[in-house]
Parts: C-alpha cells; structure tokens; sequence
C-alpha cells in the first residue's frame, strides 16, 4: 500500500480533509483532525510495522492504521467510486483524492506532534524484519527465553513489526517448525530457516500487492496475488504441498492457525 501511494502523496499539498467517522480519530474530534490537515504539505510516506506514516511537513505525522479491513484508494478529483464504507477523503493540490474505506470500523488516524512518532512507534513495535540489519541473530535475540507459542511471539508486534496471522503461518510451514513450539526452544537450524521463511514471505507479499481475502484492495483498486500462493493458511484438509499430508487447522493466540502435521511436527526435525 505504502508503495502504491507514496508516488500519489508526496510533494502533495492537502487542499481538503473530511473525516466522516468519529470512531477514526477518537478521541479526538474527527473535525479538529481535518481541519489541522488543511493546508499540510506530505513530504514522504513511510512505512513502520503495520503503521502508514504520511510524514508532513510541519514536523507533525499522521499515523494510519488499516487494522481488519481498513484499506485507502486513490482516484481523479469526484472520481472515487461511491462507497457506503469510506471514512474519510483527502483531497490534493495535485487534482487526486484518497478515500479511506473500512467496513469494520477499526481502523485509526492520529495526529501526532513533532518528535512524537519515534516514542509512539518504539513502544509498539519491535525491530523491521526486512532491513538488512535484521539478522537471524537478532531474531533469536528477540526470541531468547519466551516460553510462549512460536506463533504467538510472531505476531506480537512488540518483538517483530509487521508479522500478520496469513504470514506468520505461511513463514512457520516454510521453516517446518510447528506453530505451538515454545519460542525460546528454537534451535540453530530452525532459527536460520525462521529467519529466511520470514522475510521471504513479506517480501513476496509486498510483491504480489499482499492478500485479497474478500474485498482488500490496492490503492490503484487492483486486488492483491499472495492468496495465489498460500501454502497453509485457510487451507484445511487440503494436501501440504511438500509431502502430501492434509493441512490441520488449530487456534493458537486466538488466532485461526494452519499447518501440515508432518513437515511441522512438534519435536524437533521430524
Ligand atoms: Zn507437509
């Protein structure tokens, strides 16, 4: 998403704001939000864990988060397609508005002061499993005597940014290691292979436009490939494309879970 808007937002000047949905910016009034929008010039759009940072250039960042099914477009001035389920448009100096969609309604934006984000992001997210410096090392620092499901400590974003539930099964099934294994019990070998798996699968997410379930969509309304590519994930009872086992479906963290019984056995190295 980031990639699909940053070339559309930046050197952009804000020109409009409405902020449809209270629940958007609470507990802030949604209206304060828009008009402190007006006039703001988006410098870059980055990206931190599961956060989109419009950074602008008054120092101040909006931090959108796109939780369940929160999703933004963009589209010529009026030319966003009617959407019962959008919160808020944003119109530009450049003749384009964004539309924010979001069905479920958990979704967020908060404006946040100069100096804000990096206290903001640093409490919430742990370290970015796709920079060059995160090494395998590093993961296994930031799993080292968690007695917690290996699939439970991936999704905490406090220890790694960015892992969703689709990725964190599909990163497990690719380093065969069962979803329940206790964190810190990894050995050598399954770290190295953990730390390939993760990162080869949100990099192969990001490539294919991430994962259209039911109504996901890019900002350019095109919808995402990765559901092509599932290995596990939703996928119960079909057989495991490495050996042929039917893949099981548990909960583990609250969380919907899939894997292969065989190639993710739950001792070691089966
Ligand atoms: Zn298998």
């Amino acid at each position: 998403m980031r990639r699909g808007l940053a070339p559309v937002l930046e050197g952009t000047t804000i020109v409009a704001a409405e902020i449809v949905d209270p629940r958007l910016t609470r507990p802030v009034d949604p209206r304060e939000v828009a008009a402190e929008l007006l006039g703001e010039r988006i410098v870059t759009l980055d990206r931190r864990g599961k956060y989109l940072l419009w950074r602008l250039a008054s120092g101040r960042t909006l931090v959108v988060h796109l939780r369940m099914t929160g999703s933004l477009r963009h589209a010529p001035a009026g030319e966003l397609p009617e959407d019962p389920y959008r919160r808020a448009t944003v119109s530009l100096g450049s003749g384009v508005d964004v539309g924010f969609r979001d069905v479920r309604r958990f979704g967020t934006w908060e404006l946040l002061e100069t100096g804000e984000a990096r206290g903001y992001l640093g409490s919430r997210l742990g370290p970015e499993p796709l920079v060059s410096s995160f090494s395998a090392a590093r993961l296994a620092a930031q799993l080292s005597g968690r007695r917690a499901p290996i699939k439970a400590v991936l999704l905490d974003q406090r220890r790694l940014a960015g892992v969703g539930n689709i990725y964190a099964d599909e990163a497990l099934w690719r380093a065969r290691i069962h979803p329940r294994r206790p964190a810190g019990e990894l050995d050598r070998d399954e770290l190295t292979r953990l730390h390939r798996a993760v990162r080869a699968v949100l990099r192969r997410g990001i490539e294919l436009g991430g994962s259209t379930l039911t109504d996901y969509a890019s900002p350019d309304g095109t919808r995402g490939g990765m559901q092509h590519e599932f290995h596990v994930y939703g996928r119960g009872g079909e057989p495991c494309d490495r050996c042929g086992t039917s893949i099981e479906r548990t909960v583990v963290a609250g969380r919907g879970t899939w894997f292969c019984p065989r190639c993710q056995s739950p001792v070691d190295d089966p």
